[in-house]
């Protein structure tokens, strides 16, 4: 009998420590080369990176300084050469593509630079897609609630080219948050953003990182998104510069 307790109560310590592991994204010796012609482009060079739940991580460097393959790598888009990535504590490295395509679909939320909304689609139609395709229940008010997150209930109705950049920003965003992601991987989401509406976006990923407790990466290159991220990676040549906690 009480064997058995203990094993019920060891195995639900475990199913603890698997559902909260101490870093929701840990990048370790990660290496990506492109072989280009005879040659061979080193993008990433051996990062390591952590990033704790419910923080938000920016990764800034210059162009070609291997920002976008790092994401991609972290959200199952790309493959590293060699190194390991462990979301939420499983090694995604190590995952079958059906595997990592489920997974990613479940725990990954995406945002682009240029939106890449679905342009016939509506406000709604695009953040209803997702959830569509996962096949979750309770489409209707899960899309009504991310709509109304990120400020564009009114907007519901209206199609990508009669919105401005921002609101078709915002759109994407509240797509990205559909199925309940755990993590969300924001590549230059304010690149074609004024200053003002980059502000405006990088609010707004401030309060979804605060109210949806969810982990979030994002690249860029400009130094406003320092008065908003939690920790910044510095980037260059595919390695790492340094990580200013502030
Ligand atoms: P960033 O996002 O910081 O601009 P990238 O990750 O896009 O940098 O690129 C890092 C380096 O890897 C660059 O030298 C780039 O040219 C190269 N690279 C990226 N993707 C590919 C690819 N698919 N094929 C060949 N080289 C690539
Ligand atoms: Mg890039």
């Amino acid at each position: 009998m009480n064997n058995q307790r203990e094993k019920m109560a060891a195995t639900e310590r475990n199913a603890q420590s698997a559902e909260t592991p101490e870093y929701a994204v840990e990048v370790v010796d990660v290496v990506r080369t492109y072989r280009v012609g005879s040659n061979d482009v080193l993008a990433l060079r051996g990062i390591n990176l952590q990033v704790k739940p419910g923080h938000w991580v920016g990764v800034r460097g210059r162009s070609g300084s291997g920002k976008t393959t790092l994401l991609n790598c972290i959200g199952g888009l790309d493959h590293p050469n060699s190194g390991t990535v462990r979301c939420f504590g499983r090694d995604i490295t190590r995952m079958s593509d059906g595997e990592l395509t489920r997974w990613r679909r479940k725990q990954v939320g995406f945002v682009f630079q240029s939106f890449a909304l679905l342009p016939t689609l509506s406000a709604w139609e695009n953040v209803e897609l997702p959830i569509r395709i996962a096949g979750n229940r309770d489409r209707r008010a899960r899309t009504r609630y991310c709509l109304e997150l990120v400020g564009l209930t009114k907007w519901a109705n209206h199609r990508p080219y009669e919105m401005s950049g921002g609101q078709q920003q915002r759109v994407a965003i509240a797509r990205a948050l559909a199925n309940h992601p755990s993590l969300i991987l924001a590549d230059e989401p304010t690149g074609e953003l004024d200053s003002t509406t980059a502000r405006e976006v990088l609010a707004l990923f401030r309060r979804i990182v605060e109210t949806e407790g969810i982990t979030m990466l994002m690249t860029s290159h400009d130094p406003i998104v320092l008065d908003y991220v939690d920790d910044v990676v510095e980037l260059q040549d595919g390695q790492r510069v340094s990580n200013n906690e502030h």
